[in-house]
């Protein structure tokens, strides 16, 4: 469909973003998804499912101890998730900027926690906060056939 840019490589990297089940609740799916088209990255994964407790549990592996986690794994199941995975560079610690703090009263207006919520058990939304982080959900969350590559036609306009 078009061109391979050259430098192409360096901006392959994923991270998932996922809309917690008050975001869709609340109808903010479009919002959120045209704040991450808006600033150039590439949506390459998406759908809409409930999560099982077994997924929830191992995408959450490291907070299983936590007091929180039986409200979370309730608040979690509690609806469908919009999950999708982004791509571009530098697009996991750029994303988590934008989705801003855990604790919406700690998020900067302009971020969509910031603009979208007020109680860090309703924060609207995932972000994979680590490369390596980003790369095990993913595995976890899509199946590589449910992966998209796909080259943008406004690649030269978004990179050098
Ligand atoms: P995130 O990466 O910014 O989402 O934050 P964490 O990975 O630390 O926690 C995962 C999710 O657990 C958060 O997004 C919140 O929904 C929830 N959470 C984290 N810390 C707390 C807490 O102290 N209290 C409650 N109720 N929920 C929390
Ligand atoms: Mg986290």
């Amino acid at each position: 469909l078009c061109a391979v840019f050259p430098g192409i490589a360096g901006v392959r990297e994923r991270t998932l973003i996922a809309v917690k089940p008050d975001g869709v609740q609340r109808r903010l799916v479009g919002q959120i998804m045209q704040r991450f088209e808006q600033r150039g990255f590439k949506l390459v994964g998406l759908k809409m499912l409930k999560a099982s407790d077994d997924l929830l549990s191992q995408h959450y592996r490291d907070l299983q101890k936590k007091p929180f986690y039986p409200n979370l794994l309730r608040y979690m199941t509690s609806g469908p998730l919009v999950v999708m995975v982004w791509e571009g560079h530098n697009v996991v610690r750029t994303s988590r900027l934008m989705v801003g703090d855990t604790n919406p009263a700690e998020a900067h207006p302009g971020t969509v926690r910031g603009d979208f919520s007020i109680h860090i058990s309703r924060n609207v939304v995932h972000a994979s906060d680590s490369v390596e982080g980003a790369q095990r959900e993913i595995q976890l969350w899509f199946s590589r056939k449910d992966l998209m590559d796909w080259d943008s036609c406004d690649h030269s306009s978004t990179y050098q």
